[in-house]
């Protein structure tokens, strides 16, 4: 965690605390990434940080999957429920 920048919470300002890192493959190139979380020292204002992704998250899904029944075309092949 040396490399850890510490950025301020979205909510309330203050500083957020190294909560943890992990390497992950970005693409399958295989470069690999440090991710980071930090988190708001604040328990409660980090739950409504939290509660705020989610929603955003949520909402994102289901703009994608609105966007992807109208691009896709409807497929003969697959079946066909009857109830
Ligand atoms: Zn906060």
């Amino acid at each position: 965690m040396n490399d850890f920048v510490s950025t301020p919470c979205i909510r309330c300002g203050k500083d957020r605390i190294f909560k943890k890192s992990w390497k992950e493959k970005l693409d399958n190139k295989g470069t690999m990434m440090t991710i980071v979380e930090a988190i708001c020292p604040d328990k409660d204002c980090q739950k409504i940080v939290d509660a705020m992704f989610a929603e955003k998250r949520e909402k994102r899904i289901a703009a994608e999957n609105r966007n992807k029944s109208i691009k896709l075309k409807p497929t003969p092949e697959a079946p066909i429920k009857l109830n």
